[in-house]
């Protein structure tokens, strides 16, 4: 290759085609991949097939970092031709070149090898974490480790043939084909996509896995993955899996639009989940037993995700400006789906919620039109769910339905825009919509009183606003007593905490949990009511309950600590880790263990745990200002985490520590041995 001469090639392509989408389309990617968890790589082949639009010198693959291990080959169709191709590794991109002719289509085989920085994660294989490879693609491009199409306009039907290790569960997108043993211990599987979908969206997932199967009405297999130790954790992780997921292609009115439908939890996720097509990957913290569902559950997160399936994944935005189509109705129909579960408090009191986000995003002054590609993911959810609440009560529920489902129907496989939709929507109403657009999409500020007038439509949130103990009347003890919500007695508690009486302790799990979060001076006489708290079915309440009890009653700490010692809580052991604390500050208590009890907590900030318990303990350790040099490594490993969000706070925590004349010294001491 002469690399002078084919830049110029490329140079001249690159001006006269801003879009490679307007020159040739994608139809398929057949991968074949194989995953080294020594080197922490990925080695493969894949096989494009495309049409050429227009006439053109080149294209390009998008691939990131990828070292090529063979010819690039093109094949021509339908005579089978096949041709060495001249390209150029920008490491963004692999540019090739031929005369691509109009209306031809052709193959294409890249063999690649990477270490991918982003996007495919190895996590686990150096310490005692589960082992696990697993995918994120939006915002972190699967061109890191997929050599592939990042532009989300051009739709691909994916295959992927996965070879690993026999004892690991595989799951990628799609249908399971094939599924072979290999040489020495290894499985090929074979996943195929009947449907096109964009890059973004391929996903694989491999760990030790069990599965719990059901079908939903329409026949379609719904995957629920769990780590095999977690058998009694599936059922309260998965609670209305199906319920939801017949409620969804009901109210929807479009079938399901894949094969099958997988959800696997992974550690240390980058965030709640992510809807990849027919395989939905979430953050393992949301495995709970029944104790945990009460507090921190999956139900939102599964009809989110699974929402998506249809809005994100069937229709896809063109561009971020549009992306409330995606997060906006995948928070919208997970309240529907959340709303047949729990009802319709459940549903006004999460409007209502978001409402206040809003209402408060705007008086900070960070307010944007919903339309603004860098808005906030509190505007392009929660802005984006409330312009579907008010749209359907404008046009009526009828016109609405039918408008989301023509919607679906017309642009399914495609790409979608804002006017799209609207478009569905004014074609059956019969009125322009402008109006309803200019205030409730494209202006910065949220409509809040118009949203509050439509949630006063519910007697429960009415209840709740004219419930108020701001200004501390003789009213409240009265609301104390009164048959009110829980959520309107739970806003009374903590506003006048001090009011309280033995009576309110009767009122169910909601408003215990405000009590034990609220009153933190605990009258004597309220002793015996509070102590029972330590035996809510909530992991929040009994945390809180714990270090209220500890701190107001001094002389009766052992029996706190004894009560609550075998209680792990959270898969981020709220309560373990605050029981370790407090056991090792504790006078006189099993004096002989507290060595034990602070190599416990310093575990905890090892990578053999996920990064909730890790930043849990590193919290605690900083509040008691004591870290060995065992913490401390850790913490600096920490600070190259691929989790930005826990990186972020290592990093932080790292600067304060390293700053601190104590643990100077020893601070610059690992930071040169690494
Ligand atoms: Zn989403």
């Amino acid at each position: 290759m002469k690399p002078i001469l084919s830049l110029l090639f490329f140079f001249l392509f690159n001006l006269i085609n801003a879009q490679q989408t307007d020159y040739v389309d994608f139809k398929s990617c057949k991968v074949l991949v194989k995953l080294d968890t020594v080197e922490k790589s990925v080695e493969g082949s894949v096989r494009f097939q495309f049409d050429i639009l227009k006439r053109v010198d080149s294209i390009y693959i998008d691939a990131k970092n990828m070292q090529m291990t063979k010819p690039v080959v093109l094949i021509h169709l339908p005579s089978k031709t096949v041709d060495t191709l001249q390209y150029r590794n920008d490491s963004a991109k692999i540019w090739v070149k031929s005369d691509f002719l109009k209306d031809k289509t052709y193959e294409l085989i890249l063999n690649y090898k990477t270490v991918p920085k982003n996007a495919l994660y190895f996590v686990g294989w150096g310490n005692d974490a589960p082992n696990q490879i697993w995918t994120q693609g939006q915002g972190k491009y699967t061109s890191n480790w997929l050599p592939s199409i990042d532009d989300m306009n051009d739709k691909l039907k994916f295959q992927f043939n996965i070879q690993f290790d026999s004892d690991y569960e595989v799951v990628a997108n799609g249908k399971l084909f094939l599924k072979t043993n290999t040489e020495e211990g290894k499985t090929d599987h074979v996943f195929i996509m009947g449907r096109p979908m964009s890059s973004y969206l391929a996903a694989l997932a491999i760990g030790k896995y069990d599965k719990y199967v059901e079908t939903s009405e329409s026949g379609i297999p719904l995957e629920m993955y769990y780590y095999p130790g977690d058998s009694l954790k599936v059922e309260p992780t998965y609670r209305y899996t199906k319920q939801m997921f017949d409620f969804l292609e009901q109210e929807i009115g479009v079938p399901y639009p894949w094969q099958n439908y997988k959800q696997v939890p992974v550690h240390d996720f980058l965030y709640a989940g992510m809807e990849n097509t027919s395989l939905t990957i979430f953050s393992d913290a949301f495995v709970v037993d029944s104790i945990g569902f009460n507090d921190r559950n999956y139900v939102n997160v599964n009809a989110h995700e699974l929402a998506h399936q249809w809005f994100g994944d069937l229709v896809t935005e063109t561009s971020g400006t549009h992306h409330w189509l995606q997060e906006g109705f995948a928070t919208y129909y997970a309240l529907l789906a959340e709303r047949h579960v729990f009802g319709d408090k459940y549903y006004y009191w999460r409007l209502y919620e978001y409402a206040q986000e809003l209402f408060d995003q705007d008086n900070s002054g960070q307010g944007t039109s919903l339309l603004d590609p860098k808005s906030s993911s509190v505007t392009f959810y929660k802005r984006g769910a409330w312009v579907l609440h008010a749209l359907k009560e404008l046009v009526g529920e009828k016109v609405f339905k039918q408008a989301v489902k023509n919607y679906l129907m017309k642009y399914q496989f495609k790409n979608v825009e804002t006017a799209n939709f609207i478009d569905e929507v004014e074609a059956l109403y019969g009125k322009q919509l402008k109006n309803f657009v200019a205030e409730w999409l494209e202006a910065k500020t949220f409509p809040y009183n118009k949203a509050m007038a439509s949630l006063e439509q519910s007697v429960f949130i009415q209840e709740y606003l004219m419930t108020d103990c701001e200004a501390k009347t003789a009213k409240c003890d009265y609301y104390l007593s009164a048959p009110i919500s829980a959520e309107a007695k739970s806003k009374i508690v903590a506003q006048v905490p001090e009011r309280i009486t033995a009576d309110v302790f009767k009122d169910g799990l909601k408003v215990r949990q405000a009590i034990a979060k609220s009153v933190v001076k605990i009258p004597e006489e309220l002793k015996a009511e509070y102590e029972s708290l330590l035996g809510d079915d909530s992991y929040v309440t009994q945390e809180a309950a714990l270090y209220n009890l500890w701190t107001n009653f001094p002389e009766d700490r052992s029996r706190y600590l004894d009560k609550m010692k075998g209680v792990t809580g959270f898969s981020d052991k709220n309560i373990r880790q605050l029981w370790l604390v407090l056991a090792f500050v504790t006078p006189n208590y099993q004096e002989e263990l507290k060595q034990q009890y602070f190599n416990e907590l310093i575990s905890y900030t090892s990578s053999n745990y996920g990064f909730e318990v890790r930043q849990g303990a590193f919290s605690y350790l900083q509040a008691l200002d004591v870290f060995n040099e065992k913490a401390l490594e850790n913490l600096y490993e920490a600070t190259k985490h691929f989790n930005w969000r826990f990186k972020s706070f290592a990093k932080d925590l790292w600067g304060v520590l390293s700053n601190d004349s104590r643990y100077q010294d020893k601070a610059n001491q690992i930071k040169t041995s690494h």
